[in-house]
């Protein structure tokens, strides 16, 4: 029972933490939130990682019942902590290849021959079929290397455009970023709960610190650690397809990206450089 309570608990934080990002960068507009949520892909996760999360608390609280060991302990509770990033970099993408739209979609199609041309190794082209005016690289196994495409994309900008971003997520998977990603986040987890076992206050320092002291260790380890290692990745990604498109078609065509989607693009966030501070590293570097 303890087991499922922590498990559903810990899926349901997850689901509220990782709104906030996206809800930020729409000016917490809570309407156009809405709008860009995958509903069935949420309750999903929310399904999967509750019963893994509780089926690995189980696990860590018998482990530590039948076995009175700090070492098993403590791999249990590294096993639990690594399941998040293993389901939204190993499971998650192979859902997305499930549930793609099935009738084939003549200009996804001609965007997966285009992909197949540069990068022979499989990469699968999926539409996402929401308002999104963005592109996405996900998967780190092969056969289930994606490239995510919003419908705007297709529909407002130009085929140079489309190639510049399709070869900014080629880079992202050639250069295996996701996989690095992935790694990191594991480490980062894992050094959470190191600093949580060697530095965490006793029991009698109160609820208040514990929980203070739980916060910014888990803030500095999980997401400041993974968002700036992402911010290094985008500049490479952008390097990757400015040298391959040229750099002035690249320039122009993440203006047009950013006026499509009415300056998102120059909005401030953790994980993303802005515009300007993109085109200059472009400029410099290619
Ligand atoms: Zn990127």
């Amino acid at each position: 029972m303890k087991a499922i309570i922590l498990g559903i608990t810990l899926s349901t934080a997850f689901e509220f933490i990782s709104l906030f990002p996206l809800w930020g960068l729409l000016s917490f507009n809570f309407k156009k939130l809405w709008e860009r949520l995958d509903l069935r892909l949420m309750g999903l996760r929310w399904i999967i990682l509750s019963i893994l999360l509780s089926f690995f608390s189980w696990l860590m609280f018998s482990l530590t019942t039948w076995y009175p060991s700090e070492i098993l302990g403590g791999i249990s509770v590294l096993l639990l902590v690594a399941i998040i990033p293993s389901y939204s970099f190993i499971l998650e993408p192979f859902y997305l290849l499930l549930f793609a739209p099935k009738e084939k979609d003549q200009e996804i199609e001609h965007w997966q021959n285009w992909v197949n041309t540069v990068q022979p190794n499989k990469i699968s082209v999926v539409l996402l079929n929401k308002e999104i005016n963005n592109l996405y690289a996900t998967g780190i196994l092969p056969f289930g290397k994606i490239i995510l495409i919003g419908k705007p994309i297709l529909k407002e900008l130009e085929e140079s455009e489309i190639q510049s971003f399709l070869m900014h997520e080629i880079g992202h998977l050639k250069e295996n970023h996701l996989l690095i990603l992935y790694v990191v986040n594991l480490l980062a987890a894992f050094l959470c709960v190191i600093l949580h076992l060697l530095f965490a206050p006793p029991h009698e320092a109160g609820a208040l610190i514990n929980v203070a002291f739980g916060t910014v260790v888990g803030v500095s380890c999980m997401l400041i650690i993974p968002s700036l290692l992402q911010r290094f990745l985008e500049y490479r990604a952008d390097r990757f397809a400015a040298q391959r498109v040229g750099q002035a078609t690249y320039v122009q065509a993440l203006n047009k990206l950013n006026e499509v989607s009415k300056g998102m693009m120059e909005k401030w966030a953790l994980n993303y450089p802005r515009l300007h501070q993109r085109i200059a590293h472009v400029r410099k570097h290619t």
